[in-house]
């Protein structure tokens, strides 16, 4: 296997490049199987861009991103990585996203990124929650959802009733791609839908290699399988006449999905899950402005700021913005204008990340991501362009629901604390909300799940050696506010306003639905906006 880029090779027109890109990240519950199925995926790949990472030496090590110590000790992953590969003509960015709810608001962030997302199932489980968390993101931000079934190597429910629960607990029409010959457990191969042949497997030993496979018609299959092909076909028959063709609008309007069955572990499914996303997962699109227009894939560079990550190497401790790109070619040493701010922003360390291995990246196309070092001014969310200046949405930030007090518990540490704040605020790791009356001191931290709190206090001891000591408040709810809703709520018991700092949004804190509707009663005029993504 060579190592080089696929991006490097000979320029080519930012429409092409696009068309021949697909972007996209997995969501699914802990223990669902996205490592494994990272991994496999990996298998599959010709090239890894990141230099030296060509997958499956180092193991699984290479792949996760557990960069901080605190994501070891709880195995789980904090933050995002990026593998890039190629694949039939084709390059693959999968985005890793945290598998754990508490950094869902990373997630949401991450999903602004891509352009489609699998849903890995576990066979035996099917929708868990944190799956239907994910998927209300995806189905927030209109990302078309394509369904991997995990795990069917080992005993779980009817392929039937997997596809039935998605249609009625999530309302996505199935349509499936592949059909199991044989139950969870005792798996023979996959029927192609689509022309009737069945690809069966001898599983590789722990997913070391690929697993054997040959391709059968349908007659062979039929001789050879007996009730499990005979089972498998009237399952399939079934569908048809429920309506389950494949159908690229639907799919690509978010509600339809095409569905797989697999076990990433042995490696079956796996390249039909790639074949799928290169056959008929969208391609970039053209991106809407803030003010409504698109711009052409053809248009100068832009590109989206959706993640802001510090110190992913102890000994660099240097900030790195991920951009994903939206039009245009990205060349190295570009000089870029953050929209923000109108300030220049130069590219010359401009790198492709993968996990914590980093190299050096000369240029990038619609649908790459780029990682950018000494990303000190940027934020989730900002735009970034050339030439012909463009403004995306911003990307909202969760309704929080958890709020704690954060105080330096040594004094001497003040300013490292306010620094530090300020840096893990502007990098999207928690909200900060101030008031005068609190002074920043003592701001409000507000969290959308508690295990954000910990990655706070960790990294302000590590990384500003300012421990600090954090004070629960009760609240469990924020609506967003005005002016006239400052004044109103003076002196309301068990209520507090407070000022979002990374986009000066007022929020009103209530200690629960029932004080907030209590006040929205009494007093019909008030503003009080639900805040996105609720829980
Ligand atoms: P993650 O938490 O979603 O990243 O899940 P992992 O990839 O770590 O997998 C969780 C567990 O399920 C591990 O013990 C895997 O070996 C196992 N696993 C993953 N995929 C398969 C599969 O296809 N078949 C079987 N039998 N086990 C699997």
């Amino acid at each position: 296997m060579t190592v080089a880029s696929p991006t490097t090779g000979p320029a080519g027109a930012p429409v092409e490049e696009a068309r021949r890109r697909r972007t996209f990240a997995v969501i699914s519950h802990p223990d669902a199987g996205k490592s494994t199925l990272t991994e496999a995926l990996a298998l599959h790949a010709e090239v890894i861009s990141a230099a030296g990472a060509v997958h499956g030496k180092g193991g699984r090590k290479g792949v996760t991103s557990d960069w901080m110590d605190m994501e070891r000790e709880r195995g789980i992953s904090v933050t995002s990585a990026v593998l890039q590969f190629a694949y039939r003509d084709h390059v693959i960015n999968l985005l890793d996203t945290p598998g754990h709810g508490d950094f869902s608001e990373d997630t949401y962030r991450v999903l602004a990124a891509v352009d489609a997302a699998v849903m890995l199932l576990d066979a035996a489980r099917g929708l868990e929650p944190q799956t239907l968390k994910l998927f209300d993101v995806c189905r927030a931000r209109g990302v078309p959802v394509l369904t991997f079934v995990n795990k069917w190597d080992r005993p779980g429910r009817e392929p039937l009733e997997l596809v039935d629960e998605v249609e009625q607990r999530i309302g996505l029409r199935p349509m499936p791609i592949t059909w199991p010959v044989g139950i969870a457990g005792d798996f023979h191969g996959l029927v192609e839908r689509a022309d009737g042949t069945m690809r069966r497997f001898t599983r590789a030993a722990h997913g070391a290699s690929r697993a054997a496979e040959e391709i059968l018609d349908a007659d062979r299959a039929a001789a050879e399988e007996g009730v499990d092909w005979e089972r498998a076909t009237e399952e399939l028959e079934l569908l048809g006449e429920i309506g389950a063709d494949f159908d690229p609008v639907d799919f690509h309007a978010g509600t339809a999905t095409p569905v797989m069955f697999g076990a990433a572990l042995s490696n079956i499914g796996v390249a039909r899950l790639l074949d799928a996303l290169v056959e008929l997962a969208p391609p970039p699109a053209p991106r809407p402005s803030a003010a409504g227009a698109e711009r052409p894939i053809d248009a100068p560079f832009s590109g989206l700021v959706f993640k802001v990550q510090a110190s992913m190497d102890k000994s660099h401790r240097d900030r790195v913005a991920f951009v994903r790109v939206c039009s245009g070619r990205f060349e190295r040493g570009m000089v870029l204008t953050h929209d923000a701010t109108g300030r220049p922003f130069a590219t010359k360390y401009a790198q492709a990340m993968f996990g914590r291995d980093r190299s050096t990246i000369d240029e990038a196309f619609p649908g790459d991501i780029v990682g950018l070092v000494n990303a000190n001014a940027l934020r989730p969310g900002d735009t970034l362009w050339a030439e012909k200046p463009v403004t995306f949405p911003t990307i909202p930030s969760f309704a929080p629901e958890h709020f704690s007090v954060a105080r330096v518990a040594d004094a001497s540490k003040t300013k490292q604390f306010r620094k530090g704040i300020e840096q893990l605020d502007s990098e999207g790791v928690i909200q900060v909300l101030s008031s005068d009356l609190r002074g920043d001191q003592a701001p409000v931290l507000a969290a959308v799940g508690p295990l954000q709190f910990e990655v706070v206090a960790a990294r302000l001891a590590d990384e500003f050696s300012a421990p600090i000591k954090l004070e629960r408040l009760d609240y469990t709810l924020a609506r967003r506010t005005d002016a006239a809703g400052v004044e109103a709520l003076k002196g309301a018991i068990g209520i507090e306003v407070l000022t979002r700092r990374a986009d000066g949004e007022l929020l009103a804190l209530f200690p629960h639905k029932w004080r907030l509707q209590a006040v929205a009663q009494n007093q019909p005029n008030l503003l009080l906006e639900p805040l996105i993504a609720e829980g």
